[in-house]
């Protein structure tokens, strides 16, 4: 069921990592630190704006949540749970790291009404956990996940695509051991190079060269197909858009409308493959052109705008050559050919 959360951004106070890819660091000052007014404030707002709370969570965003400094994080919580224990909210949602995470930790946050908790994973390789100076492998992330699912959380895992010294099959590598882990939900974060950070530095010293655009978005393409068909909600797939990208990005990964261009991408190549189905011999371009009526090709009703693609990119890349049909029997990303 579709809910929206009430999200509350944590700036990660004091951070002692050095994550080659974050800025935390160069704008620590600059951001605002929410107090406990401020999360019931919010919290009260969003009692007159929101109108399926039941079904919304509150969520505390942008930092190792379980890493922060014990007493705030306690405030936090306490402000917080005075709503999900009103019956108001359906939980609390929070993001940190695989390795502030102990039985200690999970009993506080059972406590105090928190229901899903993500892990920040960013790659299942240790070289790559290591370049980027992150300070935790996987196995921290193995034994952390099972800890929060042994313990009835809901699980989610955030990765991180074309990170340094991260090869296109280290990253399929990462994708199949999160879906070896099973948690509910992933986000996937395709690297963008911000200033002020280590990445920065490669990168302006040729040391760091990420893959093109258009191969971060077959593999992102990718990952958003195996996900799926491994019951694994993809709940984010390309960093929001902020004040904090649009004046520090020097490169990388960073679009607008990133998932809808990976979407756009599974549905290009599929209907390639249903055209060339019944063209045995002949390349998309000599069926399109050799056509006299559109192919007719049927997708789920809410995966029409998918399969049209991002500013109709692909109707336009086969020609208007392509008529959709919808028929709810068909899955978020199948697609067929009805004549
Ligand atoms: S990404 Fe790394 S350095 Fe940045 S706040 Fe999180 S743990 Fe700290």
């Amino acid at each position: 069921m579709p809910h929206s959360n009430i999200s509350i951004f944590i700036p990660h106070v004091g951070c002692p990592h050095m994550c080659a890819f974050c800025n935390q660091r160069t704008i620590s000052g600059e951001q605002d630190i929410p107090r406990a007014e401020d999360v019931i404030r919010i919290c009260s707002q969003a009692l007159n704006e929101v109108s399926d709370l039941n079904n919304s969570e509150i969520a505390f965003f942008g930092g190792s949540f379980t890493a922060i400094e014990r007493e705030y994080m306690l405030e936090l919580l306490e402000a917080a749970h005075e709503f999900v224990g009103a019956g108001k909210f359906k939980g609390i949602r929070i993001s940190t790291r695989p390795d502030y995470i102990d039985g200690e930790i999970l009993d506080i946050l059972r406590h105090y009404g928190v229901t899903a908790i993500e892990l920040g994973a960013q790659s299942m390789r240790n070289h790559v956990l290591k370049a980027n100076e992150r300070g935790h492998t996987a196995e921290d992330v193995y034994r952390a996940s099972e800890l929060i699912k042994k313990r009835g959380f809901e699980l989610g895992l955030q990765i991180m695509t074309g990170l340094y010294r991260s090869k296109y099959a280290d990253d399929l590598k990462t994708m199949y051991r999160v879906i070896k882990i099973a948690p509910s939900t992933v986000r996937i974060y395709p690297t963008v190079i911000l200033k002020g950070t280590k990445l920065a530095e490669l990168y302006d010293e040729g040391l760091y060269k990420p893959i093109s655009f258009e191969r971060m978005i077959e593999l992102c393409a990718r990952m958003l197909e195996e996900f799926d068909a491994n019951n694994i909600r993809v709940i984010r797939c390309g960093l929001h858009s902020s004040d904090n990208i649009k004046g520090s990005k020097v490169g990388g990964f960073y679009h607008p409308a990133f998932k809808e261009l990976c979407e756009s991408e599974i549905f290009r190549r599929k209907i390639e493959t249903e055209i060339l189905k019944s063209n045995l011999n002949k390349t998309v371009w000599e069926c399109v052109k050799s056509r006299f009526k559109p192919y007719v090709i049927a997708v789920n009703p809410l995966s029409i705008s998918k399969a049209v693609g991002h500013k109709k990119c692909n109707s336009e890349y086969f020609g208007n050559s392509v008529r959709f049909v919808a028929d709810e029997k068909l899955s978020k990303y199948e697609c067929e050919l009805r004549g």
